[in-house]
């Protein structure tokens, strides 16, 4: 990239474009930049995510996706995967099942040309509002649980710094759980594949049910193996 833009660049940045958060654990300050998406505390290690993070232009701006580029895929996923387990409080079936699937995401991915971003945070946040795999607390439970974990979703992906493209593009797949059938794009088939993967048992396997070719070699490894 030959220059920053001027919203990313801290020249232009006022004193308040620094500032500390309390550490959810611990409660010593920790000094944040405006544009830092996760920090560790001094105090006690905990990592976690910038609450108040604020890419500023990249919300609109059509050179986000270069210019956050600051943002590696990686680092994106760091940042699903906090984000996630911050949400899922401690749940670790579902954190664990939610690894489990993004760990096939990227084995896809070397292969596929899927949009990382996209396949990543969809996979991340498929389950979010269901009680599938363990019931959630009286608490959690909401009356309008699809519209609420839509709202949910969307806030994940804000504060993990996911573009204006990349969410719409996830919130699009979301809306289409339930009907993979209708589903031409290739990011929902890496989501749909690597789900599936991820609960494979060897007495339910059809490895043409798969829907991407390295979702099915996948499945026929694993076949093979038992
Ligand atoms: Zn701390």
């Amino acid at each position: 990239m030959a220059s920053r833009c001027p919203g990313q660049d801290t020249q232009f940045w006022g004193p308040g474009d620094i500032y500390s958060i309390d550490c959810p654990k611990c409660g010593k300050p920790v000094e944040f930049f405006k544009d830092d998406i996760r920090r560790r505390c001094k105090s006690c290690g905990h990592l976690f995510l910038n609450p108040k993070l604020d890419l500023g232009c990249s919300k609109w701006c059509q050179y986000a996706e270069q210019c956050v580029g600051a943002m590696s895929k990686e680092e994106f996923k760091e940042a699903i995967v906090l984000a996630i387990k911050d949400y899922l409080d401690g749940d670790k079936e579902r954190i664990n099942h939610c690894l489990t699937v993004l760990g096939f995401v990227e084995r896809i991915l070397e292969e596929e040309k899927g949009n990382p971003k996209v396949a990543i945070a969809a996979a991340a946040l498929y389950d979010i509002g269901t009680k599938a795999v363990g019931e959630k607390p009286e608490g959690r439970r909401r009356i309008e649980e699809e519209f609420d974990s839509f709202s949910e979703a969307r806030g994940i992906l804000d504060r993990s710094g996911a573009g204006k493209e990349v969410k719409e593009e996830v919130c699009r797949i979301l809306e289409k759980r339930e009907n993979f059938k209708s589903t031409d794009d290739l990011d929902s088939r890496i989501v749909h594949d690597a789900r599936r993967l991820a609960t494979l048992r060897v007495d339910f396997v059809a490895s043409s049910t798969f829907l991407t070719p390295t979702g099915r070699l996948i499945a026929e490894e694993f076949i093979s193996t038992k």
